[in-house]
């Protein structure tokens, strides 16, 4: 089976489309989005309906909930609660529908997802170094999990009882390892490359794949302008930060 990884998408429909594009070639059996389909970027609705479409799993981030009013707007800075307040302004019902049938956890046969981390999946904190990845390798209980939430493409490998951290592009998992994959933004990368980031996960070839895709930045840009949304979220799309 090819897994297709999606996470932190916000809204940004020019750098989904493209990443599908791109999946397209990639002979992907399945799509999966690991949440934070909306805040930050113009297009939040037809972000909706096209992960509903392509996606036969998604789990929510802060940002889905924070929309749906379950997750408090004083823990987000400024610009994020300007955001979130103008997404919930444009969403049709049927999205936000979809939006509230996305659970905090997601397992399938191989593999689960969560947003942040999965010892307090409702508490959105960040998962940052090994100790934060010991915390989450204790709940899991298939081989892989993936997360979301920081923006930061990265892996944490447990083998023999050690702990690493991996910056691969390309990771053939051992047998018997675990593995906390972290696989970037779509919308609003923060690792200093503004290109969209996506994961793909070959269960008979035992890989993770990162993938990353050109996308027209410019538009998407000038859509969070012209919405009238802060502009420092239109120019950290240029920078990748
Ligand atoms: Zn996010």
């Amino acid at each position: 089976m090819r897994f297709c990884i999606l996470s932190d998408i916000h809204g940004n429909l020019e750098a989904l489309r493209t990443t599908l594009e791109d999946a397209r070639k990639e002979n992907i059996d399945e799509y999966l989005c690991v949440g934070d389909v909306v805040g930050y970027g113009a297009d939040p609705d037809e972000c909706v309906k096209l992960v509903a479409q392509v996606c036969s799993g998604c789990v929510a981030g802060n940002h889905d909930w924070a929309v749906l009013g379950k997750f408090d707007l004083h823990r987000f800075n400024p610009f994020a609660r300007d955001s979130v307040l103008w997404t919930r302004e444009h969403l049709s019902a049927q999205s936000r529908t979809v939006m509230e049938g996305w659970p905090l956890l997601y397992r399938n046969d191989p593999l689960m997802m969560v947003h942040s981390d999965l010892q307090a999946p409702e508490e959105f904190g960040y998962l940052l170094d090994v100790g934060d990845a010991e915390l989450t390798f204790g709940w899991m209980d298939r081989p892989v999990c993936f997360i979301g939430h920081t923006h930061v493409p990265m892996i944490f490998e447990e083998a023999k009882q050690e702990i690493v951290r991996l910056d691969e592009e390309h990771l053939d998992m051992q047998p018997g390892a675990r593995y906390i994959i972290n696989v970037g933004s779509v919308g609003q990368p923060r690792d200093g490359d503004s290109r969209a980031a996506y994961v793909i996960l070959d269960t008979d070839a035992g890989t993770i794949h990162f993938k990353r895709v050109e996308y027209d930045i410019p538009t998407a840009q000038e859509k969070i302008i012209r919405a009238g949304l802060p502009s420092i979220l239109a120019d950290r799309l240029s920078a990748g930060y």
